[in-house]
Order: C-alpha cells, then structure tokens, then sequence
C-alpha cells in the first residue's frame, strides 16, 4: 500500500464531513430520490441507461431495514411513474442479511415481485465475502420465481468465482461483473491486480460460452478493450450485454463506448447515508481519493 494509500485509510474516519464532501460530491447523486431521478433523466437524455441505489449497508435493527425496504419499491414506482431508463441495486445487508436471512430473504423477495409486476428489474449487489453464500441463494430462489427480473453481481477477485459460474448455469443466467470493492483477505480473493485483471477476463469468457447476460463493470481500459473482444468472438448483438459504470467516473471512456453504440448503465446512489458510506469505501478501498484528487485536479467538467 503506498503511503497516501496508508494515510487515507487511518485518518478517514476522523475527517470532517465537508472535506470527506468534496471527495463524494461527484460521485452521489444527493441525499433524495428526487436528486437521483433528476441525475437519471439527464443520463437517459445521453443514451445511458441507470440503476439506483439508496445508500445504506450492514443496518442493525429491522427498522432500519423495513424503512429501506420501502425506499426501494418507492424507487420502483418512481422510475415507472417518471418513465425512466432505469432499474434498481440494493445490498443484502441494506435489507438485513446479519439481522435474519430469512427476513432479508423476504424483503428482498418483495422487491423483485414489484419489479416483475412493473416489468422492472433488480439487481443483488455483492458485499464482502461473508455473504457471498447467502446472496447467491437469494438470487437462485428469485430467478426461480421471477425469471428475467433479478441478477446479481459477482467479483473477479474472489478465488470462487468461475466455480459459481459453472454452479449457477443450470438457470437463467443475469450477472454484473466487477472486480470487488472489498478488502479481502488473500484466503479467498487474489491480491494482484494482473489475476484479478485475467480473472475478470475469464470469468466474462465463461459467463458469455454459458449464455449470460452480462453487465461488465469495469473503468480500466484494458478490460474494457478485451470485453470488447470477447464480445466480438462470440458474436454478441448490443441486447446481449451492456457496460456500466459508476456515477462522476471515467465519462470520456463512458462517452465513447455509447458512440460506439453499446448499452451502458451508470450507477446512481443518493441518500443521506452518504457521508458513512463514503468513509467506509474510502477506509476500505482509500485509492477512491487518489481518483477523485486526480479528477479534481484535472479539472474535468462537472456534469453527469
Ligand atoms: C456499476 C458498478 C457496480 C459495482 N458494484 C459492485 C458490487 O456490487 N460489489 C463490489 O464489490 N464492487 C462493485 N463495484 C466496484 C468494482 O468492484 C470496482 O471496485 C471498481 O469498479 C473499480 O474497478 P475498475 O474495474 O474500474 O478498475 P480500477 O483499476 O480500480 O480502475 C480503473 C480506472 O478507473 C478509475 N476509477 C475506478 N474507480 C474509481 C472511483 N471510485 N473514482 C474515480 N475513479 C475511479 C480510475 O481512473 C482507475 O485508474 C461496482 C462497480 C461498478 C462500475
């Protein structure tokens, strides 16, 4: 880790909110739906497509997860009531993966059911290791009952990964793949980033020979360069995959892959969780703020 790695990860948690703000604010749409919608519309005018995500993660009481419950079906109608380009990602532990499973179990599963009745989508993002297990049943149980409007994400970096390919493909196949935010330890993921780069690689190959629908989530070029390899070997048409990206990040390479004509979906969160979120990605993953400095610093225009 280098030193500005090393200083951002022990001091994050002490730094004053407004500073910590300077860093988030390009990449939160605002603390209400509204900002989100209002983000959303602008990207959809662009030719991009959207999924919204309140923040929030490892709640602990069930209040706190019955209330972000509800925000997700009021993002759902939200999106169909605005008529907007956009599905939904939500976290496990947002809807009380360490409180109960089978609670966030049906939490989840009340979600997915509005989004099939207003022909939406869900998307299960993945957090750390611990609920890999757990989220990937979550998502064989709904594909099950709700064919075509679930998927969920898998990460590169986890030594696991093809092996969950290969054990999922006896269904309807709707992956986001990312490399893995989360710092994990060296017992379950790989560590270098050229393994997690070829592993990415591998895992996009395997997920398309099975027949999935892929978004590839990634900003680092050289994958997105052998996605698009991988998309022409295998002879995909545009509504086989998309790409995605997150909000505020890399919009040159964003722009480009639209002109080009390929789907892609940017990653809109909003909620006043902003401020503990950003803290906690920064603490886990502190190369954020080298991002955002470099960003800054390069004066790259504001907009969505
Ligand atoms: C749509 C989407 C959904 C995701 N969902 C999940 C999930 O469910 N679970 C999970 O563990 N991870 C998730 N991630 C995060 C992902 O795992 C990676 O940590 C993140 O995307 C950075 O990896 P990269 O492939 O862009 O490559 P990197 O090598 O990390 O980045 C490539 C380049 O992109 C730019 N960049 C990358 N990230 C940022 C940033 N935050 N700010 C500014 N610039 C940046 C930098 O210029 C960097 O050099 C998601 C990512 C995306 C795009």
């Amino acid at each position: 880790m280098s030193l500005f790695n090393f200083l951002v990860s022990k001091t994050i948690m002490h730094v004053p909110g407004p500073i910590v703000g300077i860093f988030a604010k390009g990449y939160i749409a605002g603390e209400e739906l509204k900002h989100a919608v209002d983000v959303t519309k602008q990207l959809n005018g662009k030719g991009m497509m959207a999924t919204i995500d309140i923040l929030g993660e490892f709640i602990k009481t069930r209040e706190e997860a019955t209330y972000f419950k509800e925000q997700c079906l009021e993002i759902l109608n939200g999106i169909d009531k605005e008529g907007l380009d956009a599905n939904l990602s939500l976290k496990p532990t947002q809807m009380g993966l360490e409180l109960d499973k089978e609670f966030a179990f049906a939490n989840i599963r009340e979600i997915v059911a509005l989004a099939a009745g207003l022909n939406n989508f869900v998307r299960i993002d993945m957090e750390d290791h611990t609920c890999t297990d757990d989220t990937i049943e979550f998502f064989r149980r709904l594909r099950e009952e709700f064919p075509g409007h679930v998927g969920v994400v898998l990460q590169s970096y986890l030594r696991r990964t093809l092996n969950d390919i290969q054990g999922l493909s006896d269904g309807l196949l709707n992956f986001r793949l990312c490399k893995g935010i989360y710092n994990e330890p060296r017992a379950v993921a790989y560590k270098e980033m050229v393994t997690i780069n070829r592993s990415f690689v591998c895992c996009l190959e395997k997920m398309f020979e099975k027949g999935a629908y892929v978004g590839i989530a990634t900003h680092d070029e050289k994958l997105v360069f052998e996605s698009l390899y991988l998309i022409d070997k295998f002879n995909l048409k545009r509504e086989d995959y998309e790409f995605q990206m997150l909000l505020g990040v890399d919009r040159e390479l964003r722009d480009l892959l639209v002109k080009d004509g390929h789907r892609l979906r940017v990653y809109v969160p909003f909620g006043k969780s902003w401020l503990p979120y950003s803290k906690r990605r920064l603490k886990e993953n502190p190369s954020i703020a080298q991002h955002a400095l470099r960003q800054m610093l390069g004066m790259k225009s504001k907009s969505v």
